[in-house]
């Protein structure tokens, strides 16, 4: 992996899939209406899991509504900040659903999470932030979060 841009704000290693949901229900503090959160790593490196975290951050009260189902992209959980949660896998352009999915439209109600977003380029919002995950052991994975801004 050649080494995104942007600033580095925190490396964080969880053991077990609930460390990884506290960690998100850690990080969801910084988050609010109009934050986008890209999220990159193998299939399998924990980005539901870590949305799920996030998702409880905000309020949502059932974090079992939180999935990945085969023929949804798009997913709304009704928490205290609105959360839209988007799965790019299946796509591997993902310019003209990301303006369909009109994401600009839900980061003015909400916040938005997108798994794959690597696939979005640069129809990805700006700012936003980027989580990386890496699986560096069989129940241990490491996430580094960057903030990425508007372009100057
Ligand atoms: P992705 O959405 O990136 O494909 P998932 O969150 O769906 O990944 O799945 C992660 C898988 O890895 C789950 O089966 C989970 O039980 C397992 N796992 C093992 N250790 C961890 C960990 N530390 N954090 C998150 N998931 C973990
Ligand atoms: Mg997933």
């Amino acid at each position: 992996m050649s080494e995104p841009e942007g600033t580095l704000i925190e490396t964080v290693e969880t053991r077990s899939p609930r460390g990884t949901q506290a960690f998100g229900k850690r990080f969801a503090q910084r988050l609010g209406v109009g934050d986008c959160v890209a999220l990159n790593g193998d299939l399998g490196a924990g980005k539901t899991a870590l949305v799920r975290g996030i998702a409880e951050g905000l309020g949502l009260e059932d974090s079992r509504m939180v999935s990945s189902p085969t023929f949804v992209l798009v997913q709304e959980y009704p928490a205290r900040v609105p959360v839209h949660h988007i799965d790019l896998y299946r796509l591997s352009d993902a310019g003209p659903e990301m303006r369909d999915f009109g994401v600009d439209e839900m980061l003015t109600r909400g916040v938005v999470l997108i798994e794959w977003a690597d696939r979005a380029g640069h129809y990805l919002p700006r700012p936003h932030w980027r989580i990386d995950i890496e699986i560096t052991g069989a129940r241990a994975r490491r996430f580094t979060v960057r903030r990425i801004e508007r372009k100057s």
